[in-house]
């Protein structure tokens, strides 16, 4: 599955965010037969009020939806890269994710230590930033000489890596993170940035931890935040942490009554899960029937054979064509018959790239 690592300094509001994330009615719903929860990775549902629509058109006994992961990265302190505090296994934990949640703490609190003894997060974002840069340019200076030696002996392989290793190298020796190659990068270039697995490499969101009663209008820090992240091109986040935990344990009807009451019209959590859906990449598709309604997580420009193969490799190997409604149409129209109807049923092949939203039934030799 796709995973996003949630890490900070010490003190943040990681553990805090991760239980909340964990505790959710929707990470523990029960219809689903995949939810494994490791200590540190725990599988969320992504909230999609379209499922709801979806299935009351088609009469669904279930709705399933679909999930992302979080992993609670602890161990980040100034000088990990050197191999400070629980350095190495948490560059290590970095390595196998797919996205960084980044955690920075905006509220005030005499009796919360915070490691640099001052309230910054734009500075605590720095420290962290730097921990990654110095352990990305380690390991390229460490793999590049290699690669030239290799590439002057006309090596294939040495030749395609080099020139992003090089552009890499170049930013991080200037003090940037490698995902700023990411803005206009070509797919096939995106591949082998992607095989070079640079902690900068991935893509950021900022969730700014406040304290409740900023929850719902922001800070002077997090807006301090917000202009670093907007520099950046990355989302921000602001977030409760303390109100989150709290409300995960309420029922639906009794979190809306609380939410109501401070102000905030969704859980952050919910806000939260999306921008980590969205920082990822991943559309959503469908598929409807009476038994259930469920959504299936694809990144974005996948083939129909291969959206196929996220409910079953024999769907993706035995792959004929597919019925496609998109999710307006579906919806509007009243199902699949109606669809079918007004000519909004295609029929695509393998070439068909699946947008979000698509209402799919596949059609396959066994
Ligand atoms: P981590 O080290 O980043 O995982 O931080 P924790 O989640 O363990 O939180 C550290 C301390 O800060 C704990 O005592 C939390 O209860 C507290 N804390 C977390 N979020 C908030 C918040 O929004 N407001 C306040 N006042 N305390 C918080």
């Amino acid at each position: 599955g796709f995973k996003c690592g949630i890490v900070g300094l010490p003190n943040v509001g990681k553990s805090t965010l991760f239980n909340a994330l964990t505790k959710t009615a929707a990470a523990q719903a029960a219809n689903y037969p995949f939810c494994t929860i490791e200590p540190n990775t725990g599988e969320v549902a992504v909230p999609d009020p379209r499922m709801r629509e979806i299935a009351a058109v088609a009469k669904s006994q279930n709705i399933i939806p679909t999930r992302i992961s979080f992993v609670d990265i602890a161990g980040l302190v100034r000088g990990a890269s050197k191999g400070e505090g629980l350095g190495n296994q948490f560059l290590a934990n970095i390595r196998e994710v797919d996205a960084i949640v980044h955690v920075l703490r905006c509220f005030e609190d005499e009796d919360i230590t915070h490691v640099e003894g001052r309230i910054d997060p734009v500075s605590d974002a720095e420290t962290v930033e730097t921990e990654l840069m110095l352990s990305d340019l380690e390991s390229l200076e460490r793999r590049i000489v290699q690669i030239r030696k290799r590439a002057t002996g006309k090596d294939k392989e040495a030749l395609t890596v080099l020139p992003m290793m090089e552009k890499a190298l170049e930013l991080l020796q200037n003090g940037r993170p490698v995902r700023m190659l990411l803005k206009d990068i070509a797919p096939e270039d995106l591949s082998i940035l992607q095989g070079l697995n640079l902690l900068t490499s991935k893509p950021v969101l900022y969730v700014c931890n406040v304290a409740e009663s900023d929850a719902a209008t922001g800070n002077d820090y997090t807006r301090a935040v917000e202009k670093m992240a907007k520099e950046q091109g990355a989302e921000t986040v602001i977030i409760s942490a303390a109100i989150e935990a709290e409300v995960a344990q309420l029922s639906d009807e009794e979190a809306k009554e609380f939410l109501d009451a401070i102000g905030l019209e969704e859980p952050g959590l919910d806000r939260l899960i999306r921008a980590g859906y969205k920082l990822l990449d991943l559309i959503t598709y469908f598929t409807a029937g009476p038994k259930e309604t469920r959504a299936w997580t694809i990144p974005r420009g996948t083939k129909a054979p291969q959206a196929a193969g996220v409910i079953h490799t024999d769907f993706e190997r035995g792959f004929i064509r597919a019925q496609t409604i998109a999710y307006n149409d579906y919806v509007t129209l009243g199902g699949e018959v109606a669809a079918k109807e007004a000519g909004k049923a295609r029929d695509e092949g393998k070439e068909y790239v699946v947008q979000d939203g698509d209402v799919m039934l596949f059609r396959f030799n066994t």
